[in-house]
């Protein structure tokens, strides 16, 4: 039976380290890391994950700044806000919700949060030097790097091993699959025009699982004792709950246990792990800036 990889209580840990670090960054320098958090208009889920950002920031002891803006904010008033947050001081990370609402370019905005505020990790100088041999991002990706994260703290290696990333999203798969190799991974990504993607997954000794497609990759599907990091999250209807759905991964859950090493749950995989690194990013961002 695979071992459970539990993200809630590594991110917990993971909280507990970012606490003791801004407590000693305050009482050394008087100063505490800002997340400047910006979301546009009233979607529901949206304001969900902001409200979440917000409740770990305070937890850990991170000043959040939040700028909710409206539905009907013109593109041109978004990218002055971001512009007036890179001149703020005491904000040491910058976060603009996604997706903006339609009218919005989403590149345009994101091309001007700072590279040293972007703890999202998304500019593309910072994907840019994540690809390149010898050069170091200011920041990584947050999802990407919460599954590398709980891959090490699991205790297992990415030197040299085959991994395989299911998606190429530029906010999963693509900075997923650069992370591994730049850890030494032997990294293939399947997408949605890979044919057989199981000839692909079965050989994989690590397999992150990035597609957005329920329970898509069997037990059949992999490579006895392999880790599989479980991103997807996918709704699917269930009648016995009072919610009439439930989360599922990418992975059948059930049948993976029985032939992975190590498996992470959806949920309480790598989502808690997002937020972890989010606080991760901010702290390290604020460290550059207060520590001379
Ligand atoms: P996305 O932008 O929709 O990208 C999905 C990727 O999967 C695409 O590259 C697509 O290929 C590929 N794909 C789709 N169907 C496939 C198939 N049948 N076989 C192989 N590849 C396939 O999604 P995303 O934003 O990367 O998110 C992926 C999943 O992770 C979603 O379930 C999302 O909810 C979840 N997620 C979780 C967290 C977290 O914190 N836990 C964070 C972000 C995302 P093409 O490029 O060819 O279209």
């Amino acid at each position: 039976m695979a071992k459970i990889i539990d993200g809630k209580a590594i991110a917990k840990e993971i909280h507990g380290e970012i606490a003791d670090e801004v407590r000693s960054l305050s009482e050394k320098y008087g100063k505490v890391p800002g997340l400047a958090v910006v979301i546009v208009g009233m979607r529901k889920d949206s304001q969900s994950y902001v409200r979440m950002k917000r409740k770990a920031c305070a937890e850990v002891g991170i000043k959040s700044l939040d700028l909710d803006l409206p539905e009907d904010v013109s593109e041109a008033e978004v990218i002055a806000t971001v512009h007036e947050l890179n001149a703020n001081p005491d904000v040491h990370g910058i976060l603009v919700q996604l997706p903006l609402p339609k009218h919005i370019n989403e590149e345009n905005v994101l091309s001007e949060i700072s590279i040293e505020k972007d703890v999202d990790g998304f500019h593309p100088l910072n994907i840019g030097k994540l690809a390149m041999k010898g050069r170091e991002p200011l920041f990584m990706p947050c999802t990407p790097k919460g599954c590398l994260e709980l891959l090490s703290r699991s205790g297992i290696s990415t030197k040299g091993k085959r991994s395989v990333v299911v998606g190429r999203s530029n906010i999963v798969g693509l900075p997923v699959a650069l992370l591994l190799q730049k850890a030494d991974a032997t990294v293939t990504i399947v997408h949605s025009r890979t044919p057989d993607p199981e000839k692909i997954i079965c050989e994989a000794d690590i397999v992150i699982a990035a597609a957005g497609q329920a329970m898509m990759i069997k037990g059949d599907w992999l490579k006895p004792g392999a880790a599989v990091i479980d991103v997807g999250t996918n709704s699917v209807d269930d009648p016995s709950r009072k919610t009439g759905y439930r989360l599922v991964g990418d992975v059948d859950f059930e049948e993976a246990s029985k032939v992975a090493g190590w498996l992470t749950p959806v949920p309480g995989g790598v989502g808690p792990m997002t937020v972890a690194m989010l606080l991760k990013n901010t702290l390290d961002g604020a460290k550059r800036k207060i520590i001379q």
